[in-house]
């Protein structure tokens, strides 16, 4: 004959089994949701949930500045998205293909720094071609820019008219061109940062490198996760498309 205690001792004993049991499957139903967010580019590992800005740099490349940038971007794993200038692209080739090898996203800026707002179509069309062309032949033959970078950032209703690619101006401005100076531009970033960020900034300028150096970790560190501008669009499910302006992919909900 079993006790009245036997029986709510074993009742306990079941209660605190159940309990159990059933934590553990809400844990793992809760990490099998958590890896429906991470998603592996080749050896970084993105989570979809977390802050992601976009790094970008205009006009280059030019050595000693373009490539130790790629080097600080390979040390942590990071990306960034080049607006090259496409006459530079012949004399710097290797520095493209690093770029391409480290994953990293290349846009348009023309082949020769002209106004984009100004150019008639069949010119503006002639400098696309002219860069995306070149790149094929001394760079990588696959490789096919997606989107552009207005020069000067100037847009006009006829570039929205016929421009084929999505065109990305920024939400953060460093202003490095006009500075010149690390410490500007690191402050720039670090007092307006916030998730979903396109940062403008020069690779012709070593203050720029020397931000980068700063800027790199210190964004890690305050959890961005940095990723190219297609990354970043796609991953808050906003879509470029061909002759909208896109400053950056802050939350629709504010
Ligand atoms: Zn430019």
């Amino acid at each position: 004959m079993e006790t009245g205690d036997d029986m709510t001792m074993r009742k306990k004993l079941l209660i605190c089994l159940g309990v159990i049991i059933g934590g553990m499957m809400l844990l793992s139903a809760d990490m099998r949701h958590l890896s429906a967010f991470e998603i592996q580019i080749g050896s970084r590992m993105l989570d979809t949930r977390k802050p992601m800005v976009a790094l970008t740099f205009d006009d280059g490349p030019h050595p000693g500045i373009t490539d130790e940038i790629l080097k600080i971007l390979d040390e942590y794993d990071s990306v960034a998205t080049f607006f090259i200038v496409g006459e530079r692209i012949e004399k710097n080739s290797e520095i493209l293909k690093e770029m391409i090898r480290l994953n990293c996203e290349l846009g348009h800026h023309t082949y020769s720094h002209q106004d984009m707002s100004r150019l008639s179509e069949s010119e503006l069309k002639h400098q696309l071609e002219m860069t995306q062309n070149v790149l094929n032949e001394v760079v990588d033959p696959q490789y096919v820019m997606k989107i552009a970078r207005p020069t000067f950032g100037n847009t006009s209703t006829s570039l929205l008219n016929y421009m084929e690619f999505p065109l990305i101006l920024w939400s953060i401005d460093t202003r490095d061109w006009s500075h010149k100076n690390k410490d500007k531009s690191v402050a720039e970033v670090l007092m307006h940062v916030q998730d979903g960020d396109v940062i403008l900034m020069h690779d012709d300028y070593q203050a720029t490198l020397e931000a980068t150096r700063i800027l790199v970790p210190e964004l890690i560190q305050r959890g961005y996760q940095l990723v190219t501008v297609s990354e970043l669009f796609t991953y808050k499910q906003i879509e470029l498309l061909p002759s909208r302006i896109y400053k950056s992919a802050h939350s629709m909900v504010s």
